[in-house]
């Protein structure tokens, strides 16, 4: 017997390092020989004969059928994204928000239970309570960090643990791999909303998370040019999620998954760069007269700073600040602001600011506010990757007449 030569191109994809799989998993190469991902915006696909048709919907043979199902621009995403976040299989949907109705709809029933941080964002509350609830799922929330309380929570009804790690804005951890042990312990599954730190910074599969949420509007496209929301982990749930979306309906377009792909090429290098502006941004804050306090889990005075660095492969880039004067002394900040853009998005170049007790959070009351430590000074900025001095100046033109 001879031994075949080894291939030269062939992909050792288990052995590539983020950055590399960033930009180069998932591209199956067509007749065309293109050298990058193509798209193909095509709502069906042929077949050789009405016998392949019937094969293919008989499932017997793999292969596209309508792209509600599969499309292969999508998969390109799916593929490179599972390959990022050490998950078995990837399912896009159309929004970060179908992606987690998705796996509800996918993996619980009426009856059974969810556990969830109380520092969520805002539509997810709104998910769980109203529309979930009218199926008869149920939602308690518990403070984050606070594990004991996790644990107090659950119910032989619990199915779901929920959580988003670092929190928006004010930077509180949860510790992902005791999380995912109670949630075990429980015949529970963890599933963790990775929006704002992105598998280049965090893999919670790793920590033992079962399941990975995404916004993919935030960081993995990086630009703020497209809605959708892929989940990730194992083969097992994930074809549970992809039934919903084929037979419910949200499917990713695949323009949108195109600039999804190409966003993933820079992921790596724009978390970094967008952590260096975020610490220096915190640590010049921290020393300003105006500033009564930073929520950054880079910085040493973070509570939960020793964990960040443990769990997490960076700080990230939003972070929380809070001024003396209250909501008047916030806004005035605020409107000094001429480069950067109020607005109460995130995970974009383009440095964002925004008054999260009037905006983000405005649907709680004060008493709800102070619990969630929502104040009413609290300014929340998502860093982006203008000149750092440029957005330092843009901040001290309001904070330099505050103090
Ligand atoms: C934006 C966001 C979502 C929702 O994502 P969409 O793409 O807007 O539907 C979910 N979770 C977090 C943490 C987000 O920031």
């Amino acid at each position: 017997m001879t031994e075949a030569p080894m291939d030269p191109h062939a992909s050792p994809e288990e052995e590539w390092a983020l950055a590399t799989l960033a930009i180069r998993a998932g591209h199956e190469r067509t007749h065309e020989q293109e050298h990058a991902e193509p798209i193909f915006p095509t709502s069906s696909f042929v077949y050789e004969s009405a016998a392949e048709a019937a094969a293919k919907f008989a499932g017997d043979v793999p292969g596209n059928i309508y792209s509600r199902f599969t499309n292969p621009t999508v998969r390109t995403f799916e593929q490179r994204l599972a390959a990022l976040e050490g998950g078995e299989r990837c399912v896009a949907t159309s929004s970060g928000m179908a992606a987690i109705l998705s796996t509800a709809l996918a993996l619980l029933s009426a009856g059974d239970e969810i556990v969830a941080s109380r520092s969520l964002f805002g539509s997810t509350v709104s998910l769980f309570d109203k529309y979930l609830g009218k199926l008869g799922i149920t939602t308690r929330y518990v403070e984050l960090a606070d594990l004991a309380a996790w644990e107090a929570a659950m119910t032989p009804a619990t199915k779901l643990l929920f959580a988003e790690t670092p929190s928006n804005p004010l930077s509180e951890l949860v510790d992902i791999a005791a999380l995912a042990e109670i949630a075990h312990r429980h015949d529970a599954l963890l599933a963790i909303d990775n929006c704002f730190l992105t598998p280049a910074l965090q893999r919670p599969l790793d920590l033992g998370a079962d399941l990975v949420i995404h916004s993919a509007t935030k960081y993995l496209d990086g630009q703020g040019r497209a809605i959708g929301g892929p989940v990730v982990g194992r083969e097992a749930e994930l074809e549970e999620v992809f039934g919903v979306v084929r037979t419910c309906g949200p499917c990713l377009s695949p323009f949108n998954a195109w600039i999804f792909t190409k966003g993933l090429e820079t992921l790596a290098l724009r978390m970094k760069a967008h952590c260096e502006n975020a610490q220096a941004l915190a640590e010049w804050l921290e020393a300003h007269p105006a500033v009564a306090r930073v929520h950054y889990s880079g910085l040493a005075s973070h509570p939960q700073h020793a964990l960040a660095a443990r769990q997490q492969q960076g700080f990230g880039a939003v972070l929380g600040f809070e001024v003396r004067g209250g909501r008047e002394a916030a806004w005035s900040v605020i409107d000094a602001t001429r480069l950067l853009s109020i607005t109460g998005n995130l995970g974009d170049v383009k440095t964002t600011i925004t008054h999260p007790a009037t905006t983000t959070h405005a649907r709680l009351s004060p008493e709800q506010k102070a619990a969630a430590g929502i104040a009413e000074g609290l300014i929340r900025v998502a860093v982006g990757l203008e000149a750092i001095d440029d957005i330092r100046a843009d901040l001290a033109r309001g904070l330099d007449a505050l103090a």
